[in-house]
């Protein structure tokens, strides 16, 4: 090991803008050795994923490897798992194959910015799309293509509507700029699709203010607000996201908006390392000193989405901005090897260069340099600004290529579907939701974690059987799933509740091969339905005398 080690965790502006710095000051210095840990082994460029959900630029576009943007720096791609300020050693964790590792540091650099969590919002946490990383991205370019797909082919006008519906929550810059892209797109895309009409599509952007993009000047805010609404796109002011069901965004004053389709950026939360550590914090950021360490644990530093930073200038505290991270990373790797080798520290001062705001389509909104431009003009210095920023001669390259194509090609269609199978997921309901309807296919089996649900029959009667209510700890839905076949009864929530869905797959995997489970499942399948059923033909485990249909064993193959 070198004399000294820096060790820095996060790969985000933060980390990788200190990683760089600390490059460029200590040189091939072999006494100082500079780690940088980080879940993945990219930077993102948050500015450009809006364009991402639009396809507008190509998914790989926006991010750029570590290695080569800080090829001083030994990377470790792993998750942090414990940070140690006491015996300065943090803790990573097992990779494929090698086990959890500690790293100890001298110098320490805390770049691991904020997480998205819904929690405390009934419903948010199972059914709204977070819109962060370019895995989100992703996640909801696919989600609106698969919204329009099945759109196209649906028949029941309720069901059709709440497709045709995309709602994004929150009107800050990634809001403003998620709707803007997800209007766009959906728009041009429509044409594609025979069945589906312009006028039934419908998005909706929520905003709790008066005014969207509140860090403009208002009259820029006010021309944004101007032309989404002209594109097609409902403003819905002073009107907060309450929560949401698989069906319908809530709102606070108990509006349902229909729709499949629900983003939202809500503000972050700290990174639960963050929140861990014992320093002072102010709204879940890391106090530091002007010149960017903790005062309680000197070698200790902190920057970017993660450090409550007061300017030394006007004494505000710095936004959590990319510009910033940049700017708080090289102060922070100046006053490292000033105290590596002795020499004055600098306190952290920085004026914000401007702020932009992409709307699509050819416009955006900017005050640069206390200079206010809107449309084209914002629009192309928006594109100019982002394009030199983003770091990597072939990423630039591509993304400007990308932006040419997209101004002669129609939009892409395709779905990149990136999951392994689903598994399980968690869903929320109000009450009086359905989650299924008697007769509906059935290929998911649900336990209820919190709340009531009620079991009831209705076909072919005048009023409906009420057959059980099932609290926390019950499971329901077994009976389709086991003979792949359809609901012998409707499912509803009686109080709000939460539920654990497993999917057919899933549920083969583990409960038909683990004998204990599967007797269970068969038991309960046994006592709901009465009198001995019908067992499916060539159901492994049907041997003679079997009162319930045995669980067939059927093991996915991937
Ligand atoms: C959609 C969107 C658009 C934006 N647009 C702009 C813009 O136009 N201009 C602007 O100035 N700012 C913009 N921002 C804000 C900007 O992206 C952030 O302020 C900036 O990314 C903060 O950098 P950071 O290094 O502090 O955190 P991050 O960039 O979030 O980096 C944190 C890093 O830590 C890693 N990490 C976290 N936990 C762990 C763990 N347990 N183990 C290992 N690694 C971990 C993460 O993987 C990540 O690499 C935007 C943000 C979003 C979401």
């Amino acid at each position: 090991m070198a004399a000294k080690r820096i060790v820095i965790l996060g790969g985000g502006f933060g980390g990788v803008y200190a990683a760089r710095a600390l490059a460029r000051r200590l040189g091939d210095d072999p006494a100082v050795e500079v780690a940088l840990v980080s879940k993945d082994n990219y930077l993102v460029f948050q500015p450009m994923l809006p364009e991402v959900i639009s396809g507008s630029i190509g998914i790989v576009d926006t991010i750029s490897p570590l290695r080569r943007l800080c090829p001083r720096a030994t990377l470790y791609t792993r998750v942090v798992e414990r940070i140690d300020l006491e015996r300065k050693r943090v803790l990573l964790a097992a990779g494929f194959a090698g086990p959890s590792l500690e790293l100890g540091y001298d110098h320490l650099v805390v770049a691991l910015g904020s997480v998205t969590t819904f929690a405390g919002s009934p419903g948010l946490p199972e059914h709204a799309l977070p819109f962060k990383y370019l895995g989100d991205a992703l996640v909801i370019r696919n989600h609106v293509i698969q919204g329009l797909e099945e759109a196209a082919v649906e028949r029941d006008p309720g069901r059709r509507r709440a497709l045709l519906t995309f709602v994004v929550a929150g009107g800050g810059f990634s809001g403003v700029e998620a709707v803007a892209e997800l209007n766009d797109f959906v728009r041009r895309a429509a044409p594609s699709f025979r069945t589906i009409r312009p006028e039934e599509i419908r998005v909706v952007l929520l905003h709790a203010g008066p005014v969207i993009l509140p860090e403009l000047p208002e009259s820029l805010a006010r021309f944004a607000q101007r032309l989404l609404r002209r594109r097609g796109v409902e403003l819905r002011l002073q009107t907060r996201l309450h929560g949401a069901t698989a069906e319908a965004a809530l709102l606070d004053d108990g509006e349902r908006i229909p729709t499949r389709t629900l983003v939202s950026t809500v503000p972050a939360s700290p990174n639960p390392l963050v929140a861990a550590l014992p320093c002072r914090k102010e709204r879940g950021r890391i106090v530091v000193s002007p010149h960017l360490e903790l005062p309680e644990f000197p070698g200790v530093w902190a920057v970017g989405d993660c450090a409550w930073i007061v300017d030394a200038r006007t004494g505000q505290p710095c936004p959590p901005t990319a510009q910033h991270a940049i700017r708080e990373a090289r102060c922070a790797a100046d006053n490292i090897v000033a105290a590596l080798r002795g020499g004055p520290m600098r306190a952290f001062s920085f004026r914000a260069l401007g702020k932009m705001g992409s709307l699509g389509h050819r416009s955006a909104v900017a005050e640069v340099l206390g200079v206010r431009l809107s449309g084209f003009l914002a629009w192309w210095a928006w594109r100019t600004i982002y394009l030199m920023k983003l770091p990597g001669l072939d990423r630039k390259l591509r993304v400007a290529v990308d932006w040419t194509l997209d101004l002669l090609l129609p939009p892409d269609l395709v779905q990149l579907r990136v999951d392994r199978g689903v598994g399980f997921r968690r869903e929320h309901y109000e009450p009086g939701e359905v989650i299924f309807r008697e007769g509906d296919h059935g290929d998911w089996l649900y336990v209820v974690t919190e709340g009531e649900i009620e079991i009831v029959q209705e076909a072919g009667r005048a009023e409906e059987r009420a057959l059980r209510r099932l609290r926390p700890g019950d499971c329901f839905g077994e009976i389709a799933v086991v003979r792949h076949g359809p609901r012998t009864a409707t499912a509803r929530a009686r109080t709000a509740a939460n539920l654990v869905a497993v999917d057919r797959d899933a549920f083969h995997a583990l409960f038909a091969t683990l004998p204990p489970l599967r007797g269970f499942i068969e038991d309960l399948i046994a006592r709901r339905l009465g009198p001995p059923a019908p067992v499916p033909a060539g159901a492994a485990g049907a041997g003679p005398g079997a009162t319930a249909p045995a669980i067939p064993v059927e093991v996915p193959s991937a």
